[in-house]
């Protein structure tokens, strides 16, 4: 009898921005599985989209992973037996890959452009069809084809996905899935920068990092089916699917960074301990059992370590119904552990958490041109403490503008703040670009941050101010201030 394949599981965060919740909320469960199980646990980082790439993100990602205890056995920064654990740094698999399916007839060149794609998508729309490839390229010859991409012509690899029939997998928690092919696109496999998609690199890293079980959100249970088709196309065997619950706001929307701080920076930064996140984690979406609810005792129940998680979790009765990142929960759950600190405990966390020599060091030099005497120091400073800040409308309202028109600003500014790239040069163009498309001067723009920001009409150099706060801090205080009900009855 052969041996039962050793359990490994990853996670495969794309590095595009912050260290993200969802990220957390999948470390967890997939460190749990493995140390449940024997198994090892594996960070994979899926780099191939360059576009959306941020290259401080990796590195954001393992401080966030580590400040929550959700350690890894395998990864970028550790190697192992499976490396290297970036997708950039492994290629040439992926061309090997994309040559033995274009080999075997299992995918194919295509040379439509963009404008085509893009045109092909506006017909389909028009005529109430759900946009998909329509296969142009699919009869082109093989070697002519070749003959084409050896010439220098621009080409993608897609996959093609069987125009007959459906795939069925199993999902663990779900039971079998099927997707008929009539809904299966002819997935791009390989862009025309050379680089895999999603899709490819993900199946070909699984299988040569044997992965054992591929525990991931929910939304990519439409992407599955191609995953199959590709491991069926390779002739090798699908690993274990567990879809987990998407995080939803309070709404039942997706979790979204307009509704939720979804950037595990932010909690870090504004004073959430790891225990209390990991906890909350586990809270999500079933899996702890948590049984003496009867006794009433809530805090009692529901407050366990990670320790107690990998004891005591249980895959098979995680809920499907997105559970809901309900903040105030969090808030509760983060009041009970810093109660429960011993009160030398709590100097530490108050020291380390909101007055690190680090902090302090950033924020010093801002004020000192400023300062007459130390007791000044948080009248300049407060801000970079505060947890909240809502100015009144006399802050915030720029002479000339009326309520409608600041908010709608507001919300640019978050765009902004969400989007742009985190340096000083990069602020500055925005908000002048902004200032210049709605026809307001850059001083009011630049007015109305500061207000947002720092809840005054004078502070030290605001865009200084904002990089020290960072993005997660900054785009809270904008959202706090657009859900608020200014002057609403
Ligand atoms: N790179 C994907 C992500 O960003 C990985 C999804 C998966 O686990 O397959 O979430």
């Amino acid at each position: 009898m052969s041996e039962p394949q050793p359990v490994r599981v990853r996670i495969a965060p794309s590095p595009t921005g912050d260290p993200h919740v969802g990220t957390a909320y999948m470390a967890l469960l997939n460190l749990i599985f493995a140390r449940q199980r024997g198994g090892q646990f594996v960070l994979r980082i899926e780099d191939t989209d360059r576009v959306r790439f941020v290259a401080s993100s990796e590195r954001m990602i393992f401080e966030a992973l580590r400040w929550l205890g959700l350690d890894w056995d395998e990864g970028p920064d550790k190697g192992g037996p499976y490396g290297p654990y970036r997708q950039s740094e492994r290629t040439p698999l992926y061309a090997e890959a994309v040559t033995s399916l274009l080999e075997r007839g299992q995918a194919y060149r295509c040379f439509c452009t963009s404008e085509q794609l893009d045109a092909m998508r506006r017909e389909q729309i028009a005529a109430k069809l759900p946009p998909h490839y329509n296969r142009t390229c699919r009869r082109l010859d093989p070697a002519a084809a070749a003959a084409r991409a050896a010439a220098g012509e621009a080409f993608t690899v897609r996959l093609a996905v069987p125009e007959q029939g459906a795939t069925t997998f199993r999902d663990q928690l779900r039971g079998a899935i099927t997707f008929d092919h009539a809904n299966v696109d002819d997935q791009v496999l390989l862009k025309s920068d050379g680089f895999p998609t999603y899709h490819l690199a993900n199946v070909v890293d699984d299988h040569h990092m044997r992965i054992s079980d591929v525990i991931r959100a929910e939304e990519w249970i439409s992407s599955t089916p191609k995953h199959v088709l590709l491991y069926q196309a390779f002739g090798w065997e699908a690993p274990r699917f567990w879809h987990m619950p998407l995080l939803r706001n309070p709404d039942k929307s997706k979790i979204s960074k307009r509704k939720n701080p979804v950037s595990l920076i932010f909690y870090r930064q504004t004073g959430y301990l790891p225990a209390a996140m990991v906890n909350f984690l586990g809270l999500l979406g079933g899996g702890m059992p948590v049984a003496d609810a009867q006794a009433g005792d809530t805090a009692a129940t529901e407050k366990f370590t990670l320790a107690d998680m990998m004891a005591r979790f249980q895959f098979e009765q995680i809920r499907l119904g997105g559970p809901v990142f309900d903040l105030k929960k969090l808030r509760w759950l983060n009041g009970l552990y810093l109660r429960a600190l011993t009160p030398e405990g709590f100097l530490q966390a108050v020291r380390e958490g909101m007055f690190s020599a680090d902090y302090l060091a950033q924020i010093t030099p801002l004020v000192q041109e400023r300062i007459e005497t130390l007791g000044q120091f948080l009248d300049l400073a407060d801000f970079f403490f505060l947890d909240q800040v809502l100015p009144p409308p006399e802050v915030f309202l720029p002479k000339k503008r009326d309520l409608a028109a600041t908010l709608a600003q507001a919300a640019e500014l978050l765009t902004i703040l969400e989007s742009a790239a985190w340096e000083h040069a990069a602020l500055e163009a925005a908000l002048r670009q902004l200032a210049e498309r709605t026809q307001w001067s850059a001083k009011e723009v630049f007015m109305l941050l500061r207000a947002l920001i720092t809840g005054k009409t004078a502070s030290p150099p605001l865009l200084e101010s904002c990089l020290v706060l960072g993005r997660a801090r900054c785009s809270d205080r904008l959202r706090r201030f657009l859900a608020h009900p200014h002057g609403a009855k």
